[in-house]
């Protein structure tokens, strides 16, 4: 990632939000872009929806729609779409919440239990209701630095159905691997529900 990506990283977590692209000079208007609040990546300043809780800018959100709509149609819902889903999720944390924290835990859980445990995401799948069923047990994690890892435009810019499951499975490893100061505490939630 470059300087200029850390720095608006830095200052979109500081909650601040600035243009990169100076606007109208010489009467020509330069497309605004803001740092994403969640993963850092620099996008379009653009006015359109967003989660209720998930700490994304819609121009990012807008970015993981594309993946998602691939996911479903061209590649027919395959198994490793859960792992886009937790890295996106896990990426963007939002704040402080009681379903942003039970959010942000399940899908740390769910990558755990691929990364760490070897499951298969479609098994991570079937196990994800007694997860949730626990989930007022969880509590509130101070999101890391995402700079430097990978986003959702890793996936975006795959060009064909295996460079797009590479990109996705590394995308949400390097989200995990993010979070490492948080390891032992999502462990110790996935053992507590014995899932194993
Ligand atoms: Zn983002």
């Amino acid at each position: 990632m470059r300087e200029t990506d850390q720095d608006q990283a830095r200052l979109a977590r500081a909650g601040r939000v600035f243009s990169c692209a100076s606007a109208v000079s010489s009467g020509v208007t330069e497309k605004r872009t803001i740092p994403c609040p969640g993963c850092g990546l620099a996008v379009p300043d653009i006015d359109a929806p967003t989660h209720a809780y998930i700490g994304a800018a819609p121009g990012c959100w807008e970015i993981y729609g594309r993946v998602l709509a691939r996911e479903y149609g061209e590649l027919r819902n395959p198994p490793f779409h859960r792992l886009t889903v937790d890295a996106y999720a896990a990426q963007h944390p939002g704040t402080e919440s009681r379903r942003s924290t039970q959010s942000v835990a399940g899908h740390l859980i769910a990558l755990h239990l691929v990364f760490e445990q070897g499951l298969a995401p479609e098994v991570v799948t079937k196990l994800m209701p007694a997860i949730v069923s626990k989930a007022e047990s969880f509590r509130w994690l101070m999101p890391p630095s995402f700079v430097g890892t990978f986003t959702v435009e890793s996936v975006a810019n795959a060009k064909s159905a295996e460079d797009h499951e590479r990109a996705a499975r590394r995308w949400a490893e390097s989200v995990w691997r993010a979070w490492g100061e948080h390891h032992e505490t999502v462990r110790g939630w996935a053992g507590a529900h014995t899932l194993r």
